[in-house]
């Protein structure tokens, strides 16, 4: 089995909903099981700001499945819960991204692992400290990229 970490957000319609019926669908795909998951948060948007704002957390899972197995299972759960967007960066039912696969680099066509942009993210390293503090991303621990953020950009809502 294989470590890895994905990060799903949503900014549409019932978020919460959304995020969850994500969580329960990649819980019960027989390669793939969820060993820890960080708060709900609700953040404001990234890129195209003229949206709703979202609502984000950070899972990570333990996976029989290849980086781009898993992308194959995050992209038809996007699929089936009916992910709409016109706007890149714009609003989302349903977004999951794999932010890390073990301790791997890698660049395909489909697939860019660490994911390209989760340092730069609150919403990402944020929830990602909150589970794995100490892990070493990009020769800083999650812990150290979290405190590079305003803090008050991110609304804990619950505790797991
Ligand atoms: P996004 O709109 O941000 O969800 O990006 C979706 C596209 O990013 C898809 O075409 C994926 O093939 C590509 N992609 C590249 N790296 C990753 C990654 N680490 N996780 C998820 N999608 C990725």
């Amino acid at each position: 089995m294989k470590n890895a970490y994905l990060g799903l957000g949503s900014n549409m319609g019932d978020k919460k909903r959304y995020l969850y019926d994500a969580v329960q669908m990649l819980n019960h795909h027989e390669g793939i099981r969820i060993i820890n998951s960080s708060s709900l948060y609700e953040t404001m948007p990234w890129g195209y700001v003229d949206q709703d704002i979202f609502m984000n957390l950070v899972i990570q899972i333990e996976t029989s499945l290849s980086p781009e197995e898993l992308l194959d299972v995050c992209q038809s759960i996007e699929n089936r819960l009916g992910r709409v967007r016109e706007v890149k960066w714009g609003p989302r039912v349903i977004d999951v991204d794999i932010l890390l696969y073990e301790d791997q680099n890698l660049i395909t066509d489909r697939l860019i692992i660490p994911h390209p942009h989760m340092i730069n993210r609150d919403f990402v390293m944020i929830p990602l400290s909150e589970i794995s503090p100490q892990l070493v991303i990009k020769g800083k621990t999650a812990i150290e990229w979290a405190q590079t953020f305003n803090l008050d950009a991110l609304k804990k809502l619950s505790n797991k």
